[in-house]
Parts: C-alpha cells; sequence; structure tokens
C-alpha cells in the first residue's frame, strides 16, 4: 500500500531538486545524551510521544521550503510565544545560512531531517550514512551542535538501520510523531486544526510542515485552541528531557 506521506515527501524532495538544492555530504561524528527509554511506545523504538500525564504537546515542523513562508511561521510562532521544534533539511539550512540560529535564537529546537529529504528506508547504507551525516555537519557549521534530535525523511517510523546509522552520529532515538496535521498536502487551514484537534492530547508529538501555506493560516487558530484544551506547546527538549 502506498503511503501518502511519502509520495508528498517524494514530491518535496522533487521540489528541492528543481531549486537545485541537493548537494554532496561528508562524515561527521559528534554524541548526543540519552532520551528516557521509557518514552518509546511499545508499537515502534522510536519516540512517538511524551508523558500522557503531563498536557503539555511538541509542535514538530519539517523544516524547508520558501524563506518568505518560513519568516512568516516563524513570526507567527515569536507572536503567540510559542516554542517549538524544527527537523531541518541540511539542503534547506545551507541554502539560507541565517535560518538555523534565526531558529535557534527563538529559543525554538532544532533537530536533523537528512541532508536532501529522500526516502530514508530506501537508500542503500552508504547512502543513508552520508544523508545523515551530511545534515549534521550542516548543523555543526551553522550552530556548532549537530542538533538535539533526528527524524528520518519520508517515513513516519525508522529502520533498524535508520537507527543504526542516526546512533552512528550521535541521535540516540529517532522522532516520530502521534498526530499528523496532513499540512503537507495542503487540505486548508480547516483541515488543519481538525486533523490535529480531533487526535492531540498530553504528549502528542506533532506533524508540521514549513513551505506551506495552510499550515501558516492553520497556526493562530490551532494554536489558540490547543490552549483552549488545556494543552501548552513545548520543545521536543521540555517535552523529553533536555539533550545536550
Ligand atoms: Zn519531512
Amino acid at each position: 500500500m502506498t503511503n501518502p506521506r511519502e509520495s508528498a515527501e517524494d514530491l518535496s524532495r522533487r521540489s528541492l531538486l528543481r531549486l537545485g538544492l541537493l548537494a554532496g555530504v561528508a562524515g561527521v561524528s559528534t554524541l548526543a545524551g540519552a532520551i528516557p527509554a521509557q518514552i518509546a511506545t511499545a508499537a515502534t523504538p522510536d519516540i512517538a510521544h511524551g508523558s500522557r500525564s503531563i498536557p503539555n504537546v511538541a509542535l514538530t515542523f519539517h523544516g524547508a521550503g520558501s524563506k518568505a513562508l518560513a519568516q512568516k511561521l516563524l513570526a507567527i510562532l515569536k507572536s503567540t510565544q510559542t516554542p517549538a521544534t524544527v527537523f531541518a533539511v541540511g539542503a534547506w539550512l545551507k541554502a539560507d545560512n541565517s535560518i538555523a540560529k534565526e531558529i535557534l535564537d527563538s529559543g525554538h529546537d532544532l533537530g536533523n531531517h537528512t541532508m536532501n529529504h529522500l526516502q530514508s528506508k530506501t537508500l542503500s547504507a552508504t547512502k543513508l550514512d552520508s544523508e545523515i551525516a551530511g545534515c549534521a555537519k550542516e548543523l555543526i557549521t551553522l550552530t556548532g551542535s549537530h542538533g538535539k534530535f533526528f527524524r528520518p525523511s519520508g517515513t513516519q517510523y525508522s529502520t533498524a538501520l535508520i537507527r543504526k546509522t542516526a546512533l552512528k552520529y550521535g541521535y540516540k532515538k529517532c522522532i516520530s510523531y502521534d498526530v499528523d496535521s496532513h499540512d503537507y498536502q495542503d487540505v486548508g487551514k480547516a483541515a488543519v486544526v481538525k486533523n490535529v484537534m480531533t487526535s492531540v492530547r498530553n504528549g502528542s508529538i506533532i506533524s508540521l510542515h514549513f513551505g506551506h501555506q495552510d499550515t501558516i493560516d492553520a497556526l493562530p487558530t490551532l494554536i489558540t485552541d490547543l490552549h483552549d484544551k488545556g494543552l501548552t506547546p513545548v520543545t521536543l527538549s521540555t517535552m523529553l528531557g533536555t539533550i545536550k
């Protein structure tokens, strides 16, 4: 069965290709701290949510797309004082070498979402290694850190090879999510809000994307509705514990 997310993510990859943003990669290795193992669910070794007894949620964004849309989204997060987590595509960071620092300076978490946003599950071990290493290297170059978290591209869940390779570069757990806004499918503002609000609960990790107007249109309402439901958006490091 075709995973609609993978299809959409493949479209994102083709967009990057059109923009000529696919770049070469190089190896790098550093270490991250531990993430509480108990947060990994029984169904997957990935972290798909935080504590179900604490009314926090994490807005996690795929970091790619146009700079103008990124700036609009960051402005909404700033004006609403909403902390978030951005899983950045390395080629996107490289194309605009000020965005990584801007995200961190705004108090958000910044993580690795591979160098070129290829289909992580389908890559050879060598190619997967270079994709994770390339983004880690870009993060280190731009921010001095390889980032706190890793999310594979083109798949909601990791594979054993993805986990092994991520660990090599210091990412002890892969970050999945339990709430999908489907914003990458351009479903419209109302649907983005509804997709989140119908399934969000304590500890939810919500999948969202930079680079889509619907996300920007939905975000103010979404943030208000989350607060109205008693849920507070926090960074992943707040939800899961500090990762050095
Ligand atoms: Zn993505």
